[in-house]
């Protein structure tokens, strides 16, 4: 009751990313607030899929499971989760902001008539005084997010009604397994008592996924280029430099609008976030869009034109030149130190 609830996704055999990213980010937040952590699993044949949620911090785990279940749909998953919810009171409930997150979220905001923050950058727990009621709100939910095209970071609250409902997006918060993960429980559903025949009235016979071409969310060393690369074929000096590193090749949005690089690298709070070892940003002037998907990077190497872009205030090392003068030479200089 009044716990953690964490809509958990699978990737045929195992959990996808997002969710353990949410459970653990839930465990955080559980312990501040003294409460359990419970996930959600929904589909057909998830043996064994809990232990991962209990070795990222869940306490408890709901599975529904059906053959008919076997492909995310959007009548049956909003029923069995709204049911879950309805039963379960948790406080907060989090989902990815994935396809299929960004699909359930809103129905069972709506049918809970609870609110719901979408694509949260950043959740913490918080007290909020409310001058005209002369009230304070205590361990609310804070959901942060850019808006208004990202010139503001907005903290959203929903004091009064329950639960607090927020989609992350993948990447954002950081999968950590517990040390010794814990003991949990499963409570199983039937979805037969939940979910009307109607629900299923769509049929899926077969699923094509395209794979990930490039990832490079999960590369330790990331060489990204702005618009100040200039084009495409100026964009060839970084994959040599991320060929020679054995990292990969991110860009801004700028350079992605320009055509110079595939939306599938793009970095920043419309793409992807990257937290790798090393990030060399060739071009990049760093404006907050693009911070926003890079700046937990544990080494940030700025190269740039303007010794007052605002990328450099981030930067561990800032080189003031033209990139096409500077690549060049990592690339020959990496090559003979590392031989
Ligand atoms: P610019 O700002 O034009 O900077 C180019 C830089 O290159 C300059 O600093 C210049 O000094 C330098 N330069 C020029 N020539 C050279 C050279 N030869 N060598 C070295 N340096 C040189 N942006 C993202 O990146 N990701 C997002 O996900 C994203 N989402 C957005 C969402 C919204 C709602 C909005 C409104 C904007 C978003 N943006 C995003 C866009 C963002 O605001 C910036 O416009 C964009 O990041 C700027 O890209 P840039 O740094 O490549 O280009």
């Amino acid at each position: 009751m009044n716990n953690i609830i964490v809509y958990c996704e699978t990737n045929g055999n195992s959990v996808a990313e997002v969710s353990l990213e949410l459970v653990t980010k839930a465990r955080s937040l559980a312990n501040q607030l003294k409460i359990d952590v419970e996930g959600i699993l929904i589909g057909n044949n998830l043996n064994g899929l809990e232990k991962e949620l209990f070795a990222h911090g869940a306490n408890i785990v709901h599975k529904a499971e059906d053959p008919r279940l076997e492909f995310y749909q959007t009548l049956p998953q909003s029923s069995i989760v709204c049911e879950i919810i309805k039963k379960e009171e948790p406080q907060i409930g989090l989902f990815g902001a994935t396809p299929a997150g960004r699909d359930l979220a809103p129905r069972v905001a709506s049918a809970l008539k609870s609110g719901l923050t979408a694509d949260c950058t950043s959740l913490e727990i918080g007290e909020h005084y409310e001058k005209k009621t002369d009230t304070t709100y205590e361990n609310l939910l804070l959901q942060i997010r850019p808006a208004f095209g990202g010139n503001i970071v907005a903290t959203i609250i929903n004091p009064d009604t329950r639960p607090q409902l927020a989609t992350v997006r993948e990447g954002v918060m950081r999968k950590v397994e517990l040390e010794t993960p814990l003991k949990g429980k499963v409570k199983n559903w039937k979805v037969d008592e939940i979910v009307d025949k109607k629900d299923f009235v769509v049929e899926i016979i077969e699923r094509h996924v395209e794979e990930k071409k490039v990832n490079i969310k999960g590369s330790q060393i990331v060489v990204a280029g702005g618009y100040g690369v200039g084009s495409k074929e100026n964009f060839d000096i970084l994959f040599e430099l991320a060929d020679v590193l054995g990292g990969e090749v991110g860009g801004t949005r700028a350079a992605v609008d320009a055509g110079y690089i595939h939306h599938d690298r793009q970095i920043g709070q419309t793409g992807v976030t990257v937290r790798p070892k090393l990030y060399i940003a060739c071009g990049i002037s760093g404006q907050i869009q693009h911070r926003a998907g890079m700046m937990e990077s544990s080494m940030i190497i700025s190269i740039n034109t303007d010794s007052n872009a605002p990328i450099n205030s981030i930067a561990d090392y800032v080189i003031t030149g033209d990139f096409m003068d500077v690549v060049p030479k990592m690339i020959k200089y990496y090559k003979k130190n590392s031989k």
